[in-house]
């Protein structure tokens, strides 16, 4: 999976922008990447991986994008890096104000600090559930209506307050596919994931009654009952770095809880 590098991840790291490291510019729901340079304008450190750091900045020439792009960097630290950057650098550019008295915050190490009240701003971590949906030796395949990820799915979704991650996934399965689970969902594996500053929680889950598949409006475009030899491959030319896709690999194999 994308988090499976050799080198450790820092965050915030102390040191100033130079040769080798890669500046990340926020533009409404875009995102470009480009080098360091001696022109280029350096803000805030994001993250360093294998040598290799990433501040908020720009520099001439930056083409903003779909966040998807950050998928397709070849080496696996930096796109990793790059995945946790985007993640602080959401937060940090969501948090410029205390929210309690409106005052600038002040990065101190990890968090957020308010200098006239002290209230203190930790980054924000989403947890959600991404379900592998199964009946009798098939899996649930879903594909996106209105997201920029067009490849292969699996029913997921944020957890609620209040909620546990099993309940989680059992609103999500009735609430996308009008399907109930049959068995409690049987836990497979997590995955930090910078793209929508989540922690996904992976499980798998039987469900009583494929028959009852109705696609909640507007969500999902597709979603079709695969056997293990009829599932999609990684979207990814790297292999399978998401989550979903080594779930999908996972049953594929047989190997799935
Ligand atoms: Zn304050």
């Amino acid at each position: 999976m994308i988090q499976d590098i050799p080198d450790p991840v820092t965050l915030f790291p102390e040191r100033a922008a130079g040769p080798g490291d890669l500046l990340l510019t926020l533009r409404g729901g875009q995102v470009a990447l480009a080098e360091w340079s001696p022109v280029a304008t350096v803000g805030a450190p994001l993250a360093a991986v294998g040598g290799r750091g990433f501040f908020l900045g720009a520099a001439p020439g930056m083409e903003p994008g779909s966040a998807q792009r950050l998928r397709a960097i070849p080496d696996a630290s930096a796109r990793f890096g790059a995945f946790c950057a985007l993640h602080l650098a959401r937060w940090l550019l969501d948090h410029r104000h205390c929210g309690r008295c409106a005052a600038p915050l002040a990065r101190v190490g990890a968090r957020l600090r308010c200098p006239e009240c002290g209230h203190e701003v930790y980054p924000a971590i989403a947890p959600a559930v991404i379900l592998g949906l199964t009946h009798r030796g098939r899996l649930l395949v879903t594909r996106y209506a209105d997201r920029p990820y067009k490849g292969p799915a699996l029913v997921a979704g944020y957890c609620e307050v209040g909620e546990t991650a099993e309940a989680a996934c059992r609103r999500e399965a009735r609430e996308e596919t009008g399907l109930e689970i049959r068995t409690p969902p049987r836990y497979f594996a997590s995955q930090p994931w910078g793209l929508s500053g989540a922690l996904l929680l992976g499980f798998f889950a039987e469900v009583a009654d494929p028959g009852r598949l109705a696609l909640a409006d507007g969500e999902l475009a597709s979603a079709e009952w695969l056997a293990p030899e009829a599932l999609p491959p990684p979207p990814d030319a790297a292999g399978p770095l998401s989550l979903t896709a080594t779930m999908i690999e996972a049953f594929a194999k047989g190997v799935a809880p």
